[in-house]
C-alpha cells in the first residue's frame, strides 16, 4: 500500500497535471515549511516516566495561519501528519478560508491513558511546541483521539508562556469560548453536501439508500442530519459492527443509546446485525465512509455496489481504489471538500474569539450552509467544464488559489 503521503500527492499531481503545472512550482508547493518531531515525556500515574514522540507539519501559510488538527493515536508518524497537513492547505482552499494548513499528533492510544495522564502528556506536548503555535501562525484542533476537553489544556498551557488568547485553538467547549454548533459542523456539513448533490443528480432524498461506516462525531451527526433530511439510512457501523434495516434504522434512537453507551452501538438489538466490513459491500445508493482512512483499497474496491460516495473520513478511498470505482462510473465527493464542515465553524470560533463576540447556533449553521453550498457549485461547475472528476476540480481549484497567494507574495516568482 502507498504511503499517505504518496497517496495525497498523486491526488495533488493528477490535477497538477490538469493545470499544466511546471515540476519546479508543483515541489514548491508539495513541499512543507516545516516539520517538528519533538519528545513528549510526561509521569504515568504509577511514578514512571513515559516518553513518545509528537509531530506537528506546517505545510503551507500563503493563504493565512495554518490551521489543522491534533490527533492522538497508535498509527501516527511523521509521514501520516505530513499527508493530513497538506489535505488541510487544499481543503481550506477548496472552501476559501482564509487559512493555510497544518496537523500534529502523538503516537500512542489515548484509551490506554487516564485522564490525568492525558492532560500531563497534553501539558507536556505544549512546553515543546509553544514557540511555533499561535492565533496569527498556526492553530491546532481536535480529531481523533482529541476532544474539548484537551483543546482546554492545551490553550491553558499555551497561554501560560504567552497570555490570554483563545484563538490559540478551536474545538474549545462551548462554555469557554467555543462555537456553537462545532461538535455537530463536520457531520452536518456531510449532510448539507449530500442534499446539494442529490439535487443535481436529480434523485429524490427518500430514494436514496444510505450505509454510513464509524457511528462517532463524523457519523452520527451526519447520520441524524440525513434522518432528518428524509434519507433512508439503512445501515450504520462502528468498532462493534454493521446494524441493518433495509426499510431505515431508527436513527434518533441509536444516537441517544450511542450516547448513552460509552459513544458505541455495541449491545444495539433494533436492527439486524451484519459484520463490519459487510457495510461498505451493500447495495445501497450512496456510501458514507465516516471512521478510518484507507478502508476502500484494491482489494475490495470492486466489491463496492454503492452508486455514489461521500468522503466523511480523511483519505478513505486510497488511490488504486479511487481508479477503480471510477471505472465503474462510481462518483466520490471528496474528503477536501466533504469533511470541511469541521474547520469552517472551526473558522467561525476563531473569528468570533479574535472580536470577543458570540454568534447565535442558527447564524453558525446559516454559515456553514452558505460556505460548502458555494463551495460545492465552484467545484461542480468546474468538473463539468473541464470534463474530470469531482476529486481533481477541488484539487484544481483548491492549488491554483495556493499558487496565486503564493505569486502574489512574490519571491517564488
Ligand atoms: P471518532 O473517533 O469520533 O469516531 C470514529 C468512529 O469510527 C467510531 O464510531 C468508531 O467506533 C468507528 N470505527 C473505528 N474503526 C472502525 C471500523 N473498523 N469499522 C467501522 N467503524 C469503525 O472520530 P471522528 O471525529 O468522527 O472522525 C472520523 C473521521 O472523520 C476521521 O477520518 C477524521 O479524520 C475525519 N474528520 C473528522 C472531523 C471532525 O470534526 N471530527 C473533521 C474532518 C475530518
Amino acid at each position: 500500500m502507498m504511503r499517505p503521503s504518496e497517496s495525497t500527492n498523486l491526488y495533488f499531481n493528477q490535477a497538477a497535471d490538469q493545470l499544466k503545472m511546471p515540476e519546479w512550482m508543483r515541489k514548491l508547493l508539495i513541499t512543507p515549511k516545516r516539520e517538528v518531531t519533538v519528545q513528549v515525556a510526561f509521569e504515568r500515574d504509577n511514578g514512571n516516566v513515559e516518553t513518545v514522540l509528537g509531530y506537528r507539519v506546517q505545510h503551507d501559510n500563503s493563504r493565512g495561519p495554518m490551521k489543522g488538527g491534533l490527533r492522538y493515536h497508535p498509527s501516527v508518524d511523521l509521514d501520516e501528519v505530513r499527508a493530513l497537513a497538506s489535505l488541510m492547505t487544499w481543503k481550506t482552499a477548496v472552501v476559501e478560508l482564509p487559512y493555510g494548513g497544518a496537523k500534529g499528533g502523538i503516537a500512542i492510544d489515548p484509551k490506554t491513558l487516564s485522564t490525568k495522564e492525558i492532560e500531563r502528556m497534553t501539558r507536556s506536548f505544549v512546553d515543546e511546541i509553544h514557540e511555533i503555535v499561535g492565533p496569527d501562525t498556526d492553530i491546532p484542533a481536535p480529531d481523533m483521539g482529541t476532544n474539548f476537553q484537551v483543546m482546554s489544556w492545551f490553550r491553558n498551557q499555551w497561554e501560560k508562556y504567552h497570555g490570554f488568547n483563545p484563538a490559540v485553538i478551536t474545538g474549545k467547549p462551548v462554555e469557554e469560548y467555543g462555537a456553537k454548533g462545532r461538535e455537530e459542523a463536520t457531520g452536518r456539513g456531510v449532510g448539507i453536501l449530500a442534499v446539494k448533490f442529490l439535487k443535481r443528480i436529480n434523485v429524490r432524498p427518500d430514494q436514496c439508500r444510505t450505509a454510513i461506516q464509524g457511528f462517532g462525531n463524523v457519523g452520527s451527526h451526519a447520520s441524524k442530519f440525513l434522518f432528518e433530511s428524509a434519507f433512508p439510512v439503512v445501515a450504520v457501523s462502528d468498532i462493534s459492527g454493521t446494524f441493518y434495516n433495509p426499510k431505515g434504522l431508527n436513527i434518533p434512537e441509536m444516537f441517544s443509546y450511542s450516547l448513552k453507551n460509552g459513544n458505541r452501538l455495541e449491545g444495539y438489538t433494533g436492527a439486524e446485525k451484519l459484520p463490519g466490513e459487510a457495510l461498505l459491500e451493500l447495495d445501497v445508493d450512496l456510501l458514507i465512509p465516516a471512521a478510518l482512512g484507507d478502508v476502500v483499497t484494491k482489494e475490495n474496491a470492486g466489491k463496492v455496489r454503492a452508486k455514489s460516495i461521500i468522503e466523511a473520513a480523511n483519505g478513505p478511498v486510497d488511490p488504486e481504489a479511487d481508479a477503480i470505482l471510477a471505472s465503474k462510473r462510481i462518483t466520490i465527493l471528496p474528503d477536501i471538500l466533504a469533511n470541511a464542515g469541521g474547520v469552517t465553524v472551526s473558522y467561525f470560533e476563531w473569528v468570533q474569539n479574535r472580536q470577543h463576540y458570540r454568534w447565535t447556533l442558527d447564524r453558525v449553521r446559516q454559515e456553514l450552509d452558505r460556505t460548502l453550498s458555494d463551495a460545492f457549485e465552484n467545484v461542480w461547475q468546474h468538473s463539468a467544464t473541464n470534463d474530470v472528476s469531482l476529486r481533481t476540480a477541488a484539487f484544481m481549484l483548491a492549488i491554483a488559489r495556493v499558487q496565486r497567494a503564493t505569486e502574489l507574495a512574490g519571491g517564488a516568482v
